[in-house]
């Protein structure tokens, strides 16, 4: 059997060892248009800021050892431009040699990847992309020119915007990032985000959100709104589009978001030819409708089941979550499944719950903070979302409950899980179990709670609003409207309290929650503010384009001073996990 496979990365390479190793007879054939193959251009970005210094770390395979060890047939600086269906064969242009040739086929598994999306505008030509590991030694050519670069605008706050925005940073230039939208790493909901900027923002990291850009100028580049950065270097990095050309001219059926369509074996609409990775749509986790998710781990899935699905093995490609993660200076951030914006949209039913705990007790030295959101169906208590911001821990949280979506496990069972602690690693009420029992309580009525974004409305409608953390937290900062009563003074103030509902919020939720159980057992109608002031303030500094950038600084929980938004950081007894749930 004659195997040929174009792209020779994440899904391509996968597919030919695994294939080499099933049906170690078949003569295999890898094309890959570069001059390299099985690069990480996961690392790329860390390359380029010197955290992987040497360029040969990043090629992890040669044709020399793939054909000793798997012998594959790897060909570089070969592009494949044709696909003759009914002859079974792809046209090859060897561009070392410049020479074609046709070579033959019974299974074809295109694996091309995705391409940096390069938008028309006037000067463009100057921007530079990063997919391969030439683009990055470009990049690097740049930076070493001998001419002075101080200045880089990034055009793209997405995963890839944000590493490259870092490792300039640490390269010494003073960097800016240029972003469509009001926030930058879309796959988080607004109040998470705000951490995000407070973290690029204390790194010196400028950002131009909700505008454009516009214009490449010599050394400058200019915005939509009229706003001239200095861009010694400008990085495009505003996504990547599926690369279908050798499929749409070889007639494949194209999904709704421009990918190759596959099905759940991964066969395009020729059944001789499957597609696998960035260029491909899968189905989506939540609602199986297809999507383009440009990510390593799918693409490596992808190929191994290809090469199973070849060999005659029976295969179906699970629907995808999306669990993707990124480190932004010292804040890693996390999501896995829909964010609530997406579900909103969807119209789809869902409770959030907000929580900021530490990765580990807190009475251990250097726990750290995180702010963990998880999104459930209040009907079925099917997770359908999380999203995590902060230092350790967040990644394994995240993975834990992509986990616990993926085995169908409601979000009040998250309770249930047990987690190994000692106190270096977590806590005995793990964060994980935490979510689990706010989920628990909200599933069986023994509390109810509001959203950030639904303050406002029951302030307006009528609501009290009382804060029951100290009047030393009150004092420096609170939520405007709010009456102070502490929850350990609250006995006192039962019958003082106003008629009608209660909205009761304190740092965390914790506080409150108590709060509103003993309020709630004395029959007044009230509501714990889910996340407590933590969530709410960043959520409301949201509008951070018109804020200053200390406004945004002080929008993160994460690491700065202020006593109210430090609990978890300062132990406050009164909202350590253990003591209420
Ligand atoms: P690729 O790995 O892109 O491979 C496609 C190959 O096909 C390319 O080398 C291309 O030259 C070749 N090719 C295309 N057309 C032809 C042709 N006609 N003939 C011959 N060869 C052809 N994902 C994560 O999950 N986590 C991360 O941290 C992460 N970081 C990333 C950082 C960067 C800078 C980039 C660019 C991507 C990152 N990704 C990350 C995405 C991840 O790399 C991709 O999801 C994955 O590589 C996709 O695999 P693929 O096989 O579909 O395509």
């Amino acid at each position: 059997m004659k195997i040929v496979i174009v792209g020779g990365v994440a899904g391509g390479m996968s597919a030919a060892t695994r294939l080499s190793r099933l049906a170690p007879e078949a003569d295999i054939v890898v094309f890959e248009r570069g001059p390299e193959v099985s690069y990480a251009n996961c690392g790329l970005p860390y390359h380029i800021g010197g955290v992987i210094s040497g360029r040969e770390e990043l090629i992890l395979q040669t044709p020399q050892r793939l054909r000793a060890r798997f012998g594959l047939h790897v060909r570089v600086h070969c592009k494949v431009t044709g696909i003759d269906r009914d002859a079974r064969t792809v046209t090859v242009h060897d561009t070392a040699n410049d020479t074609e040739y046709a070579e033959r086929y019974d299974a074809l598994i295109l694996s091309p990847g995705a391409a940096p999306v390069v938008p028309n505008l006037p000067g463009i030509e100057r921007a530079l992309t990063l997919r391969t590991v030439a683009d990055a030694d470009r990049i690097i050519r740049e930076l070493d020119a001998g001419r002075p670069i101080t200045t880089a605008v990034i055009v793209g706050g997405g995963f890839i915007g944000l590493e490259v925005a870092e490792n300039l940073h640490r390269c010494g230039l003073h960097v800016a990032i240029v972003e469509a939208t009001d926030q930058v790493l879309a796959p988080l909901d607004p109040e998470l985000a705000e951490l995000v900027h407070a973290e690029l923002l204390r790194n010196h990291i400028r950002l131009a959100l909700g505008t454009s850009l516009a214009k490449v100028l010599p050394d400058a580049v200019e915005l939509a709104d009229g706003q001239l950065l200095p861009a010694d270097l400008v990085i495009l990095a505003i996504g990547v589009r599926p690369d279908t050309a050798l499929a749409k001219t070889a007639g494949l059926a194209i999904g709704p978001h421009g990918g190759i369509s596959v099905d759940a074996a991964m066969r395009t609409s020729d059944p001789h030819i499957y597609a696998i990775g960035d260029a491909v749509e899968k189905p989506d986790y939540l609602d199986g409708e297809p999507v383009l998710m440009p990510l390593a781990n799918t693409a490596n899935r992808q190929g191994r089941l290809v090469a199973d699905t070849i060999c005659g093995r029976p295969v179906h490609l699970r629907e995808r979550l999306g669990t993707a993660i990124v480190a932004v200076f010292e804040t890693t951030v996390a999501v896995t499944g829909w964010n609530e914006k997406r579900l909103r949209a969807a119209g789809l039913p869902h409770q959030a719950i907000h929580t900021h705990p530490t990765d580990h007790a807190g009475y251990y030295p250097a726990a750290s903070p995180m702010a963990l959101k998880l999104l459930f169906d209040p009907a079925t208590g099917a997770i359908l979302g999380a999203q995590g911001v902060g230092g350790s821990g967040v990644d394994k949280r995240i993975d834990i409950i992509a986990t616990a979506m993926r085995s169908g496990l409601p979000a009040n069972e998250l309770a249930d899980l047990e987690l190994g602690y000692a106190p270096q690693y977590g806590s005995a009420k793990d964060p994980i179990n935490i979510l689990g029992y706010i989920a628990e309580n909200l599933r069986t009525n023994t509390t109810r709670t509001v959203q950030w974004h639904q303050l406002a409305n029951l302030q307006r409608t009528g609501a009290t609003l009382i804060d029951v953390r100290t009047p030393g937290e009150h004092a420096a900062g609170h939520i405007p409207g709010s009456i102070n009563i502490p929850v350990d003074e609250l006995r006192e103030h039962l019958t003082d309290l106003p008629a009608g509902p209660l909205v009761v919020y304190c740092g965390v939720g914790l506080r409150a929650h108590v709060a509103v159980m003993l309020l709630a057992g004395t029959g007044h109608d009230c509501v714990n503010l889910d996340g407590g002031y933590q969530t709410w303030y960043p959520a409301n500094q949201h509008t951070c384009r018109q804020a200053t950038d200390a406004d945004v600084l002080a929008a993160s929980p994460l690491r700065h001073e202020h006593p109210d938004t430090a609990v978890p950081l300062s132990a406050s007894a009164s909202d350590q996990p253990g003591l209420s749930s």
